[in-house]
């Protein structure tokens, strides 16, 4: 697990008098909250576009640390959207977590920056958690937001769900005990196929800016102290459409609900998407525990732009360099071209969303 926290610059600070000023003066923080902000451990999961934007403006906002877990590699096809990497980082092939961290580091050195290459699962998410004051998803995909769920749960990590597709995004605070969680809201793991991806359905720029702002937004409201959670709601934009809602979350829905009520954690404790590396056979088979009922011809359309695409009743082929993935009807896929789960579960969840 590399890992990049770049001591080195942090000797060199600036002096931080003037740094914050424009954000103490502005009243729902003054002082009092900014030295709570300088306090925060603040971990965000996935440094794509919502959390590289989210990453940023909490450490130019001077939040104690910032932890950004990420297990994927800048590609040109981010720089788009995400703001904080450039084609330096793809010529590199840097990992985003540490093209971030040591971008974040030379933003503001007085804030702990650390990078973190992995895949979040059920296995290591509670580590990640554990000392957190706050917790952000900038997750691709919903398996994970759900094992997240589950673990934010368990330890009463308060934490702020985001996602962005096309030009519409959506961000939820989720206080454990107090307001609905993810699985309140969207009930389960959705059947594979059956909800958008930015592979599928693309995304602007402007989208994942400000579902990121929203959300950072809220996250600086919790860690400097202005929090109501009756004030809490989800908030939903279509960027394109200029369309703004704003949705109160009603505890009622908690009372049906396994891990509200019952302190159920099937994400955490099970495994939404099971991966069996294909020993001998460069390639690793994933089985997503919902059956899925795939409509092949609109997943071909779909993924046309990500690689040559082939299909039939039974099967669809989608071979995109060095990975080539054979998809069945259920949602179950074998992927050659590696014999690591996390690299088959990322291009997994770029084709096909959970
Ligand atoms: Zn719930």
């Amino acid at each position: 697990m590399p890992s990049i926290r770049p001591s080195n610059v942090r000797c060199k600070s600036l002096p931080n008098d003037d740094r914050y000023s424009r954000q103490i003066r502005f009243k729902p923080i003054g002082a009092k909250g900014q030295s709570r902000i300088s306090a925060a451990r603040v971990v965000v999961m996935g440094a794509g576009a919502l959390g590289s934007t989210a990453a940023e403006l909490m450490v130019r906002a001077g939040t104690g640390s910032v932890k950004l877990i990420d297990r994927d590699f800048v590609e040109l096809s981010n720089l788009q959207r995400q703001s904080l990497y450039d084609e330096e980082d793809v010529r590199q092939n840097l990992p985003k977590s540490i093209a971030a961290a040591s971008k974040l580091q030379r933003i503001n050195s007085a804030v702990r920056v650390e990078g973190i290459v992995d895949d979040v699962n059920p296995g290591n998410v509670e580590d990640y958690i554990q000392d957190a004051d706050l917790v952000l998803d900038a997750l691709d995909n919903f398996e994970t937001r759900l094992v997240l769920n589950d673990a934010c749960a368990k330890h009463k990590r308060v934490w702020i769900h985001s996602a962005a597709v096309g030009s519409y995004g959506v961000v939820m605070p989720i206080v454990p005990g107090q307001t609905p969680c993810l699985k309140c809201m969207i009930g389960g793991l959705p059947a594979p196929g059956t909800s958008p991806t930015c592979e599928t359905e693309g995304v602007i720029g402007p989208a994942t800016h400000v579902i990121a702002s929203i959300q950072a937004a809220e996250a600086l409201k919790w860690i400097s102290g202005d929090r109501r959670v009756e004030d809490l709601q989800l908030v939903t934009i279509d960027i394109w459409e200029q369309r703004f809602q704003k949705l109160a979350l009603h505890s009622e829905v908690m009372r049906d609900c396994a891990v509200c009520n019952e302190g159920r954690f099937e994400y955490l404790d099970g495994e939404p998407l099971r991966t069996v590396v294909l020993c001998g056979r460069n390639a690793v088979q994933l089985i997503p525990s919902v059956k899925g009922d795939l409509d092949f011809a609109e997943v071909s359309r779909a993924v046309a732009g990500i690689g040559e695409v082939q299909h039939n009743e039974f099967l669809m082929k989608c071979s995109s360099p060095p990975f080539e993935m054979t998809l069945f009807k259920d949602g179950r896929a074998i992927i050659k071209g590696t014999e690591d789960a996390a690299t088959a579960r990322s291009f997994y969840s770029k084709i096909v969303s959970m």
